[in-house]
């Protein structure tokens, strides 16, 4: 195994008062400590998968709490890791800080040494864990497969489950990003006061007198993202038949934040699948994937929400679960690998019918669509759709097949924008960090149009163009996609 990088020794080393009196052990020593499994080097059969929690500092000289976030996670997983340190160019909190403990590796060596026991989870450590977005870019870039999502995932769902994530004592965590926004139903009241404070320029009151610097700092993202509220499409039914000759059976997954106010986007992929043969079943009992909760550590919540969904949906009489937001695709992928009880099994199957909505129609074969849409455009590649669904190539060439769009590629198109889920409420400051620098790239390329596929980097970079004063068109690909089915132009 690689020593790790002196500049990461150093890292840990600089907040000494961290680092538990404890020598740190050298990596072989650590080996020793957590036999290598079988398959590695040193491996040997039947060795333990999941390493056992070390033993913890005299609580009477330390105030961290006496628990072990990594102690559920396979060694395996931080052993894959050979700090080599290819992943840190790609990484975006790195890029903007360049500090070794906001990169892949530096978190991955964190989160290791806290399992070891020769680290402490105090709050700077926690803040370098939390500023990880999660986007999975890290992935992309390692060449020796680390798995960094199932790393800092069951990390935070176990501090979460301990109480020892910052994040439990917040009520805007607990009532609004838990309890609000996975709930279109809650949701959908609100938006409503939202449009008619709109329409009646209270919220033009508020930012013209800069009102909203006096909200809490949470409250205030809420409010300054909101993008301008058009009236909520209708409902969508419960099932859409074929356009002619049938070619698959298929059901939409609607999610809660995208339901509740990009039902407009539902409705157009319904319209584009049934044009391409699909029956499309909408069941109406679905609810969010889970995402919103699992990242925010709350584990038992989501799996609650998976297990709705398994009963939704009716996975043996389906072709395929069509998902149109990347962050909810990622996480219905991976249904079957967050728990592991008996109905582990069905949940894998329902993973294995998901399919985002650019990768089935590229698989499907598209009827051509014929409407001219004269425009410059450029593509945003949301991290849950590149990095962690490694789908790429399919938006781009449902584009190309649009006549007369003209699609220009964005400069640093695979570094996260900063929205990251529900990130950009919880981390501001390098939320915007991210969405400025995208906003300079997208300028960049001159384009009339932005395409994303996932809703929230959709507000969020909008938010910010908005902001800088830039009035450019944001739209999911698969809109621009019904438009040309149905002869329509938007309205720039
Ligand atoms: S690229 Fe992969 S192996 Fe190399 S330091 Fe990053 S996570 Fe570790
Ligand atoms: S998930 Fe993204 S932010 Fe987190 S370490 Fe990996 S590249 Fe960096």
């Amino acid at each position: 195994m690689n020593e790790p990088s002196p500049s990461l020794s150093t890292a840990a080393a600089a907040s000494s008062s961290e680092v538990r009196s404890v020598p740190a052990a050298a990596p072989e020593q650590l080996a020793a400590r957590a036999p290598a499994p079988e398959g590695l080097p040193g491996g040997k059969p039947g060795a333990a998968e999941t390493r056992p929690t070390p033993p913890l500092p005299d609580a009477a000289h330390h105030r961290e709490p006496l628990v072990n976030p990594g102690g559920g996670i396979d060694y395996r997983r931080f052993l894959d890791c050979i700090h080599c340190g290819l992943c840190t160019a790609a990484c975006p909190t790195y890029l903007e800080l360049g500090n070794e403990n906001d990169s892949p590796r530096g978190r991955i060596y964190l989160m290791r040494a806290v399992t070891d026991g020769r680290l402490h989870l105090t709050p700077e450590v926690r803040q370098h864990l939390d500023l990880c977005l999660d986007c999975r870019a890290c992935e992309t870039a390692c060449p020796s497969g680390v798995q960094y999502g199932r790393l800092i995932e069951p990390f935070r769902v176990a501090m979460e489950e301990h109480g020892i994530s910052g994040h439990t004592q917040g009520w805007f965590h607990r009532l609004v990003l838990l309890g609000l926004f996975p709930y279109p139903q809650r949701l959908q009241p609100l938006l409503r006061l939202a449009r008619w404070s709109q329409r009646l320029g209270v919220v033009w009151l508020v930012q013209a007198l800069r009102l909203s610097r006096l909200l809490p700092g949470a409250w205030r993202q809420v409010v300054e993202m909101l993008p301008p509220l058009a009236r909520p499409a209708p409902k969508l039914p419960a099932f859409v038949p074929a356009v002619g000759v049938r070619r698959r059976r298929v059901a939409l997954f609607t999610g809660c934040i995208a339901d509740a106010m990009f039902r407009h986007v539902h409705w157009a992929t319904v319209r584009v699948l049934a044009r391409n043969g699909c029956d499309v079943v909408i069941p109406p009992e679905q609810v969010c994937c889970g995402a919103i909760h699992l990242h925010s550590g709350a584990g038992s919540a989501a799996k609650d929400f998976a297990d709705r969904n398994l009963a939704a949906f009716d996975v043996k009489n389906l072709d395929a679960i069509i998902v149109n937001v990347a962050g909810c695709g990622a996480m219905l992928k991976d249904y079957g690998h967050h728990w592991h009880d008996d109905a582990q099994p069905s949940r894998a199957q329902l993973a294995a019918r998901v399919r985002d909505v650019h990768e089935f129609l590229a698989d499907l074969g598209l009827v051509p669509p014929e409407g001219k849409l004269p425009l410059v455009a450029t593509y945003h590649d949301a991290c849950h759709l590149g990095h962690a669904q490694r789908i790429r190539e399919a938006p781009r060439k449902l584009l190309a097949s649009i006549p007369e769009l003209q699609l220009r590629e964005l400069p640093e198109t695979e570094v996260c924008c900063g929205a990251a889920g529900t990130y950009n409420l919880t981390q501001p400051e390098m939320a915007q960090r991210l969405a400025e620098r995208k906003v300079r790239n997208i300028l960049s390329t001159g384009a009339q149009a932005v395409l994303v596929g996932n809703c929230t980097c959709l507000m969020h970079i909008e938010r910010f163009c908005r902001a800088a004063g830039h009035r450019l068109w944001f739209a999911q690909p698969i809109e621009l996609l019904d438009m040309s089915y149905q002869g329509r132009q938007p309205r720039l």
